[in-house]
């Protein structure tokens, strides 16, 4: 229905620094409803680099104009698929242009619960990036899980890409200067920017990697609590029930972005365990 009106090409500023150096990429609006992305990228328009260059990417400026999550399919997966279905398609490939010649990227996120929970994704190789990050989850193990994400289109390619995910997309203002430290820590990482970043977070970081993910049968799932993402569970509780299925939860697991009415085939919950 929107097909006519939708732009197939991302928003894309590219900032130079002062001698050659890293390109990397910082990209927002992959999701229409998650504001705080734009603002970030609001503040990072006048930026001077000390080396390199930066791409600050709008992906998806028609669902941000229409505070929509998406206009016919999820963008974060269709990343690296070869399909040319949807326009979301041809849009994926115009922005892999850019992560092309990009070295890393860091993708911008927020999601639709409430609590304030922000943790960011990325592989095993790059926990140690993801520990100078301000943010108390780091969550490894969806390239198998979520392919088609950002994220996942780089390490295909041997790259660096993480996704943070902020908190509730209803207080994005609440989330600006933690992703503006995120920022600082990946520019400073590759030399774009002289800045302190390299100081160590003070935030302890569990890592969780994601173990399964339980798709809908069509039936809601009821959930044993009002669980939140990356809620413990208990060891040994029923903690779920869909149709005549129940899930019982094991020692260190936690749940993430648990659904109760996910469409058939769609995401239900997944599970995550801690690593020690
Ligand atoms: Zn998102």
């Amino acid at each position: 229905m929107n097909l006519k009106k939708f732009s197939e090409s991302p928003e894309v500023i590219t900032i130079l620094g002062q001698k050659p150096g890293s390109t990397l990429a910082i990209m927002v609006g992959v999701h229409g409803n998650e504001k705080i992305g734009p603002m970030v990228l609001n503040k990072l328009r006048g930026l001077r680099l000390a080396s390199g260059k930066l791409h600050l990417i709008v992906a998806n400026p028609t669902a941000l104009e229409q505070s929509a999550r998406y206009i016919n399919v999820n963008l974060n997966r269709r990343f690296d698929s070869g399909v040319n279905e949807y326009p979301e398609d041809r849009l994926a490939r115009n922005i892999q242009t850019y992560l092309d010649s990009s070295d890393a990227l860091l993708d911008i996120h927020s999601y639709n619960e409430t609590m304030d929970r922000p943790f960011i994704i990325g592989e095993l190789n790059e926990l140690p990036l993801m520990a100078k990050m301000p943010v108390s989850i780091a969550s490894t193990g969806w390239d198998e899980f979520e392919q088609g994400a950002s994220d996942y289109y780089m390490h295909k390619r041997g790259k660096i890409g993480l996704c943070l995910e902020c908190g509730s997309s209803d207080r994005p203002k609440q989330y600006i200067e933690l992703a503006l430290r995120c920022v600082n820590v990946f520019l400073a990482e590759y030399g774009l920017t002289k800045h302190s970043a390299h100081l160590p977070t003070t935030v302890p970081q569990k890592h969780i990697k994601v173990a399964s993910v339980v798709h809908s049968d069509g039936n809601p799932t009821i959930f044993s609590a009002n669980y939140s993402t990356f809620d413990e569970l208990e060891p040994g509780i029923v903690f779920a029930q869909m149709g005549k299925r129940t899930f019982t939860a094991n020692q260190g697991e936690h749940i993430l972005f648990p659904r109760t009415n996910a469409k058939k085939g769609d995401e239900a919950f997944l599970i995550g365990n801690q690593i020690i």
